[in-house]
């Protein structure tokens, strides 16, 4: 026990804790193998950074690999990231060729451990293949499937679901992205580390001294979006809804991003994002460093509202890190964005930029407003979507596998 879990009382309560110690006894010694795409980057690789450390911490062998690929590779699994999540784009033979042989690669060096695996996690389509490319299986393999796949274009799914269904279990973050599967769905939305640099409270000097070198305008409302550069996070929409706005109300728009290992879009999209800016003074674009935690912590913290203004979403974790900072959010009416932003409570859900616009001037103009739903954002969030949330879902579906 090195303590970690009891970081985690003051926002769960003791009770929680100790029933997380409960459950987790009877899989002491259990080996689990988290399979992703990248360390580095989105939504995934946050989550996975602190949940493999607590199971540890719980006494389950918990470890981390990631899958390696070429540059054909991350073509061919964001094709399925935009393919799955609607977008219509062609998946060719050749991205075919290069997932499967990227796959077989990674197999061989991973094939012993997965397969004397008691439990395998694979996150999302990229890995998902390595469960019929190690047929000495021993543990119980689940699929956890973090994107938006409600309307996937139907060849893809056929093609990736091929890889899948073979699993024991598949996880989604939501009762609409449920698929026909042969074997059992479970639903566990993702969650936010309320003690990671990300999310652990900051005083107000330290905002300051975080934000200095952004020149922002003290005497302005921040109006913040947090995103990878991807299409379906809509920065474009934003930048428009902003641009309404400011026709009355005088404001700064902060788009900040990275990118992350397994995205090759993300260079054309911000050429995109800075053409659509150009003329547009009030539009700052951050581009940080994947450990620019401590800053998105300062500028969620510092914004006056928070943006997600997403077209597909699995789940948005960029929503619960700014309700809980007690930040009010307008997000894209999709995906995990409806659990989160309960509309006309913790923010708004809109649908167009001028949506947007009209509910931006109204949280600008009702301080008292976003204070109320800032504050309701943090319960929610404080209820549903922290990390021991998480480990206690992890662990009930363990429980309920029996390796
Ligand atoms: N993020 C970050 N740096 C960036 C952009 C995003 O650290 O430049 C973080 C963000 O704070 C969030 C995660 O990456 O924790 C993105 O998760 P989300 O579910 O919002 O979107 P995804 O990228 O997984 O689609």
């Amino acid at each position: 026990m090195n303590g970690l879990l009891e970081r985690y009382e003051p926002h769960a309560g003791s009770e929680e804790i100790s029933l997380l110690r409960q459950m987790a006894k009877p899989l002491e010694g259990k080996t689990l193998v988290h399979v992703n795409s990248t360390r580095v980057g989105g939504g995934v690789a946050e989550i996975l950074q602190r949940l493999v450390p607590l199971q540890q911490e719980l006494g389950i062998r918990s470890s981390w690999e990631v899958i390696e690929g070429d540059e054909g590779f991350f073509q061919a699994t964001k094709t399925f990231h935009n393919t799955l999540q609607g977008m219509p784009s062609p998946f060719t033979e050749s991205m075919r060729e290069a997932y499967e042989d990227a796959n077989r690669r990674n197999a061989e060096r991973l094939r012993d451990l997965l397969e004397g695996a008691d439990y395998v996690f694979i996150h999302d389509p990229q890995p998902a293949m390595l469960h019929s490319l190690c047929p000495n299986r021993r543990g119980k393999w689940i699929w956890r499937c973090h994107i938006d796949v409600s309307n996937p274009v139907p060849g893809v799914w056929r093609y990736v679901r091929h890889w899948v269904k073979g699993y024991d279990a598949s996880i989604f973050s939501l009762p609409d992205f449920a698929q026909p599967l042969p074997h059992t769905q479970y639903l566990i939305p993702p969650c936010i580390d309320p003690i990671s640099e990300k999310n652990l409270p900051l005083e107000e000097r330290e905002i300051g001294r975080l934000l200095a070198p952004f020149d922002l305008d003290p005497d302005l409302p921040l109006i913040l979006q947090v995103s990878r550069f991807d299409r379906f996070k809509d920065p474009i929409g934003v930048i428009r809804a902003c641009e309404r706005a400011a026709l009355t109300d005088p404001l700064q728009l902060v788009l900040a991003g990275g990118s992350a290992d397994d995205d090759p879009e993300g260079a054309l999209v911000l050429e995109e994002v800075r053409a659509a800016a150009r003329d547009l003074p009030f539009v700052k674009l951050l581009v940080l460093p994947p450990d620019a935690h401590r800053t998105i912590n300062a500028l969620q913290r510092a914004a006056t509202v928070v943006f997600q203004k997403s077209l597909r979403e699995g789940f948005g974790l960029t929503v619960a890190e700014a309700l809980w900072k007690e930040r009010p959010v307008i997000g894209g009416d999709v995906g995990g964005i409806r659990l989160q932003v309960l509309d006309g409570r913790t923010g708004y859900r809109v649908r167009t930029p001028e949506g947007a616009a009209l509910r931006l001037l109204d949280l600008l103009h009702h301080p008292e407003e976003r204070n109320a739903m800032g504050a309701a954002g943090r319960e929610h969030v404080r209820e549903h979507f922290l990390m021991t949330r998480l480990l206690r879902n992890h662990l009930a579906l363990l429980l309920s596998l029996e390796a």
